[in-house]
């Protein structure tokens, strides 16, 4: 499992946009890589963001089977391998504009964080510290009801 923290929540995304933890086959400027399934994770601690960039998000690309990682990758450089590949009761879940498909919250947390608990194609868990702006979402409060105690 990882733990990830964010920035705040922002605006919900479109439904097009591809979800956190999807295996998606690469073909970016890179072409050894070509044809090689990754993990899709969120850019983050990235050196080559700009965070006042609101230009398309980028990526790290994970390799299911090391630690290696691609940073920074772009939407236009990938394409996921399955659709829909999450639980049918998955929430859909954004959280600092990526899209996650969200379990449950891990009891505790306050009014303005949690840690979500989100699927990924690999059946393995992933673990994200949310922080919103003021009163739950109703995604958030849906979450919080399925909370492992
Ligand atoms: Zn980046």
């Amino acid at each position: 499992m990882t733990i990830t923290q964010t920035t705040p929540q922002q605006a919900i995304q479109p439904t097009d946009q591809p979800v956190i933890g999807s295996l998606v086959t690469y073909h970016g400027s890179l072409p050894d890589l070509h044809g090689r399934t990754f993990l899709l994770l969120p850019d983050t601690n990235c050196r080559f963001c700009d965070p006042d960039d609101d230009g398309p998000r980028h990526y790290t690309l994970a390799d299911p089977d090391t630690s290696q990682a691609l940073k920074h990758a772009r939407p236009s450089s990938f394409t996921p391998t399955a659709t829909n590949w999450w639980p049918s009761d998955a929430i859909d879940f954004n959280i600092a504009g990526y899209r996650y498909k969200a379990a449950y919250t891990t009891p505790g947390g306050s009014r303005w964080a949690r840690i979500v608990h989100c699927h990924t194609a690999t059946g393995t868990g992933y673990r994200v510290w949310c922080r919103f702006d003021g009163d739950p979402a109703p995604e958030v409060r849906a979450l919080d009801a399925r909370r492992l105690v």
